[in-house]
C-alpha cells in the first residue's frame, strides 16, 4: 500500500472563537456559548475560560460559579455552519479529498498534494495563515499517516498547534499513549481495559488479540489495530458519501408539552428544517420517522414508508403528523424528533400534477428566499408568532449531517 498523508484540522474552542470574532469586546475574556431554553449547558467555553475550570456540557450554574465573570452569549447555528462552509471551501482549494468530520474538524488526505506545495507541513501552515487572515480564527492541524493519528496529533497540540507525526516515529508516540486519547476509545473501553492490565497504546498493540476479542468481540481486533496506531479507513468527501442513512433533526423543550396542536407546530418546524437539508443536499426519502421522548426520558421511535420518495417540507409533515395522531401519548413530551431515510439521489423529475408542481415552485421558491435571508425568514403562517426554537446544533453537526464518522467500526463518542 502506498503510504498516506492525511491532515487533521480543528478550529479551536470554534463557537465561542467566532462569538469573539464577531463581537471585539467579548476578546479576550472568559466567555461561554450557550443554547437557549431552561436547560441549557455551555456548548463551549473559550480559552480564557477553560483553565478556570469551564468546560462543555457544564451547566451555566456550575460554569458560574467557577468563574463568575463568565460572558454567556447564546449561539447562533447559522454563524457556525457558514463558517463551516467557508472552511471547507478553503480546504477544497488544497485537495479534492476533504471529509467533514464535524461542524469545527475536518480530514484532508493530501498525499497527492504535497508535490505542489512542497511538504505536509507547508500545506498547514498555508491552511492556517489563511484561516488567521481571513477569519480570525485559530486551528490546529496534525499531519499522520492516517485519520486515526492525524486527530490523535491534532489534539495534543492546542490550541493554534501543529504537529506531524512520520510513519517512523509511530511506535514511539503510542509506547507510552493512555489508550483513551484515542478517538474512539471511551470511557467504558478504557475502564474495559484497563480492568486487563491495559492502560497505554504501546500493552494495547502487544495484547494477545484472542484476549481482546474475546472480551470486546469483533471489536477486539479493531482495539488492538489502534494500539498500534494502524487505521485504513479513508477520507470520504461528502458527494462520494456512501448511502446516506438519514436526514433528521430533533428539539428538546424547554418545558414538556402535552397539547397536541404546540407539538403539532414543532412538527411543522422540524420538517421544514429536515426538508430544506434534504432539499439543499439534492435528496429524497421514503421512510419518515418520528422520535417522541417522554418527561421521565422513555424513548421511542415510529416509522412509515411511502410508495414514493419525498422532499417536500409539506409532505413530511403531513406523514410525521399522521404518525403523531397514529398513537396516543401518554405523557408530555421532552424531545422530538423527525428524520427521513431510504434516501436516495432526487432525479429532478419534474411532477406531473398541477397541485405537485405548484407546492414544487412555492417550495423552491421558500428555499431561495431562506437561502439568501437566513432560516424561517420566509415561513409557513402556523408558525407564526410561535416561539422559534433555536438550540444549538452539536459539535457533531456536518454538512448535510448524513454519515455517522467511524473509525474502525467504532463511533466517535
Ligand atoms: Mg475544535
Amino acid at each position: 500500500m502506498t503510504e498516506k498523508t492525511i491532515m487533521h484540522l480543528d478550529m479551536d474552542a470554534f463557537f465561542a472563537s467566532v462569538e469573539q470574532q464577531c463581537n471585539p469586546r467579548l476578546r479576550g475574556k472568559p466567555i461561554g456559548v450557550i443554547g437557549s431554553g431552561a436547560r441549557t449547558v455551555v456548548t463551549t467555553a473559550s480559552y480564557e475560560a477553560r483553565p478556570r475550570g469551564v468546560k462543555t456540557g457544564m451547566t451555566v450554574v456550575a460554569a458560574q460559579r467557577l468563574c463568575p465573570e463568565i460572558i454567556l452569549v447564546e449561539g447562533n447555528n447559522t454563524k457556525y455552519t457558514d463558517t463551516c462552509a467557508q472552511l471547507v471551501a478553503l480546504y477544497r482549494d488544497v485537495t479534492p479529498f476533504v471529509e467533514v468530520f464535524s461542524v469545527d474538524e475536518a480530514f484532508l488526505d493530501v498525499t497527492g498534494s504535497l508535490k505542489l506545495f512542497g511538504s505536509a507541513r507547508a500545506i498547514a501552515h498555508c491552511i492556517k495563515e489563511k484561516i488567521l487572515k481571513l477569519f480570525g480564527l485559530t486551528c490546529s492541524s496534525g499531519i499522520a499517516p492516517n485519520k486515526l493519528l492525524a486527530k490523535l496529533a491534532s489534539d495534543l497540540h492546542k490550541p493554534d498547534g501543529l504537529l506531524e507525526i512520520s510513519a517512523g516515529e509511530v511506535p514511539g508516540f503510542l509506547e507510552k499513549l493512555p489508550v483513551g486519547k484515542l478517538c474512539g476509545i471511551g470511557a467504558q473501553v478504557e475502564r474495559k481495559l484497563a480492568v486487563l492490565g491495559i492502560h497505554t497504546c504501546g500493552e494495547l498493540g502487544r495484547a494477545d488479540p484472542v484476549l481482546l476479542r474475546h472480551h470486546f468481540g469483533i471489536i477486539g481486533e479493531v482495539l488492538h489495530r489502534m494500539g498500534r496506531g494502524e487505521d485504513e479507513s479513508p477520507v470520504v468527501p461528502l458527494e462520494k458519501t456512501p448511502e446516506a442513512k438519514s436526514i433528521g433533526h430533533s428539539m428538546t423543550f424547554s418545558r414538556d408539552i402535552l397539547r397536541k396542536e404546540l407539538l403539532e407546530a414543532y412538527l411543522l418546524q422540524l420538517s421544514e428544517m429536515v426538508g430544506r437539508r434534504v432539499r439543499r443536499s439534492g435528496f429524497c426519502g421514503r421512510t419518515v420517522s418520528l422520535t417522541v421522548r417522554y418527561a421521565d426520558f422513555t424513548t421511542f421511535s415510529r416509522q412509515h414508508s411511502l410508495r414514493e420518495p419525498i422532499q417536500g417540507s409539506l409532505e413530511l409533515y403531513r406523514t410525521a403528523k399522521n404518525i403523531l395522531n397514529s398513537f396516543r401519548l401518554q405523557q408530555a413530551v421532552r424531545l422530538l424528533g423527525v428524520s427521513l431515510s431510504n434516501l436516495s439521489k432526487n432525479s429532478g423529475q419534474v411532477p406531473l400534477f398541477p397541485t405537485e408542481k405548484r407546492w414544487q415552485a412555492i417550495t423552491a421558491a421558500m428555499d431561495a428566499v431562506n437561502n439568501r435571508f437566513g432560516d424561517f425568514a420566509l415561513t409557513w403562517g402556523s408558525l407564526l408568532n410561535r416561539y422559534q426554537h433555536a438550540g444549538v446544533i452539536s459539535p457533531a453537526w456536518r454538512p448535510e449531517g448524513t454519515r455517522e464518522t467511524a473509525f474502525g467500526g467504532i463511533k466517535k463518542t
